[in-house]
């Protein structure tokens, strides 16, 4: 599958990206195709977890009922929980709040052989800060403020690709109707009341402003070595199809590989082979 269709490209704007699934594909036959991807990315695990030599940081982001959450629970289903790590970033704490914007995340990156999930991430430090002027003295439109943060942002990633910790950046792009959808069921569905938040509704009435800022956050943070992917997620089934996909994908390239056993080591092995053997 060519992924790079839903790579970020520059100069295109954010509204020019579709929301929907292209047509040639069935629900039927990507979720037999994700189920596929699960055994794949099981399998590439295991070996990137016996390596330890990378480690993938999955950044989710997307606005409130984009389907971050439930991506997580039917994608990354399947793998060793003992490998995967995920942190849901909020509001930060006073106690977050004393430190840089990227302490926190920081210290959530995941240790080589492991998946790090970000549900969330530092780009909400030039999203929701942005849209809210949360950076005293630094409205949404103090460009050279937020082009800096996003450049930080860049030199970051482009560390942790250089020392083994491989950024995968997904944005879970819906239409501002599909939300309205989401949000209803939300409300309507008491399996689903759970989720409401009516702050969701008070942020919705800024769904423009932060089309903008992430617009400005694709721009300059979309690398050919880090892309962002843009996922068309109005229906849930092709958005994680694609996750799937895109995971596969980004872990094959790691071509992670049993470690090889030394001749020592294999010695060693037929020595406890022949006391074991032996019944001791
Ligand atoms: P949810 O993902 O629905 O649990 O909501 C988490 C909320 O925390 C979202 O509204 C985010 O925009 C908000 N949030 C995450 N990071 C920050 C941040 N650095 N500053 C302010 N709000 C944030
Ligand atoms: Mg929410």
């Amino acid at each position: 599958m060519d992924l790079s269709l839903f790579r970020c490209q520059p100069g295109k704007k954010l509204e020019t990206y579709e929301t929907v699934p292209p047509s040639g594909i069935t629900k039927e036959e990507a979720l037999a195709r994700l189920d596929e991807n699960r055994l794949k990315m099981a399998a590439l695990q295991d070996k990137l977890y016996a390596e330890r030599k990378n480690a993938l940081l999955l950044i989710l982001q997307g606005m409130d009922a984009s389907g971050k959450d439930s991506a997580i629970k039917r994608v990354l289903t399947g793998l060793n929980p003992q490998g995967v790590e995920v942190t849901s970033f909020k509001a930060p704490t006073a106690a977050e709040l004393e430190h840089d914007y990227m302490w926190r995340t920081s210290l959530a990156l995941p240790p080589k052989g492991k998946i790090g999930v970000f549900n969330r991430s530092y780009y909400e430090d030039v999203l929701v800060v942005r849209v809210h002027g949360l950076v005293p003295g630094h409205g949404m439109g103090d460009k050279e403020f937020w082009r800096a943060r996003c450049r930080q942002i860049r030199n970051h990633e482009e560390y942790l690709l250089e020392n083994g910790v491989v950024p995968v950046k997904i944005f879970f792009h819906i239409s501002k109707e599909e939300q309205a959808r989401r949000l209803l069921k939300r409300i309507d569905d008491p399996g689903k009341n759970w989720k409401f938040d009516a702050a969701d509704i008070k942020e919705r009435a800024y769904w423009e402003d932060y089309q903008r800022a992430y617009q400005k956050a694709f721009e300059s943070t979309s690398t050919d070595q880090i892309p962002w992917y843009l996922l068309p997620s109005d229906k849930k089934w092709y958005a994680r199809f694609l996750l799937s996909e895109i995971l596969v994908e980004e872990l094959k390239r790691l071509r992670p590989e049993y470690p090889v056993v030394s001749e020592q080591k294999k010695e060693m092995l037929e020595h406890y082979r022949a006391l074991l053997e032996q019944g001791r």
